[in-house]
């Protein structure tokens, strides 16, 4: 039967870290939900629907079951990685300006319910670890286990400022933590699936610890 770990928390707490670390040792498939949320906010922006804080629902929502969203393994970065419509986009996805827009584009409850649809259908039949926002509480309500990953603000906001340093676009640090106190505000406070704690989830604040230790509190709540 399928087997499903689900890893959901604020932006930056080191989620994917953590989800990508506990496939390998696990040999299960790791699943980033947040990258195909990226990916259709990437396919709004290059095809001119957003306008500042202004989605056109109306032309994207038709378009929404064509937009071919799929991971792919790569064996170079020991990564699945995101395709949007044949490119690989793992690194556009990340940048700023798609980051500036995803949590408006994860709002719109059309987007999530296909998205919804899309990643239970990828955790059919299979043991996948997946991360994101509302893995615990809608994807998979009867996930295996359940993770719900924290750690302070500020520790977050140096992860992801040192993560985009190693990127093409990095970003400065202020602009770093104001997107992620807004993504924060914005996926806490919407209509549809806000992010929030299963109530069932183990709380994990990992603030002071590294992935790899991280990795080992997990691996001890499995077998405990
Ligand atoms: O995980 P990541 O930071 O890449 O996610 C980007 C954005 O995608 C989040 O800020 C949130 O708006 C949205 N998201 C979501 N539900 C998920 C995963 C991501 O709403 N399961």
């Amino acid at each position: 039967r399928d087997l499903i770990i689900a890893i959901d928390g604020f932006s930056s707490t080191g989620k994917s870290t953590l989800a990508k670390l506990l496939a390998k040792e696990l040999g299960y498939l790791h699943i980033d939900s947040g990258a195909m949320y990226r990916a259709i906010s990437l396919y709004a922006l290059e095809n001119g629907m957003i306008h500042g804080e202004e989605i056109n629902e109306a032309e994207l929502l038709p378009q929404l079951e064509f937009i071919d969203v799929h991971f792919e393994w790569n064996p170079e970065t020991g990564r699945n990685e995101i395709y949007l419509n044949g490119e690989n986009v793992e690194e556009k996805v990340r940048e700023m300006e798609v980051s500036s827009k995803v949590s408006l584009i994860a709002k719109i409850p059309e987007v999530r319910a296909h998205l919804v649809e899309l990643q239970r259908k990828l955790g059919k039949n299979k043991r996948i670890v997946m991360d994101g926002r509302d893995i615990g509480t809608t994807v998979f309500p009867d996930a295996d286990l359940k993770i719900f990953l924290n750690a302070s603000a500020e520790e977050r906001a140096k992860r992801r400022y040192e993560e985009m340093l190693k990127t093409d676009h990095p970003a400065s640090f202020e602009e770093v933590v104001a997107n992620i106190n807004e993504r924060d505000r914005i996926d806490s406070t919407r209509e549809v699936s806000p992010l929030r704690k299963a109530d069932d989830a183990v709380l994990v604040d990992n603030g002071r610890l590294t992935p790899q230790e991280t990795l080992q509190e997990v691996l001890e709540i499995i077998q405990n």
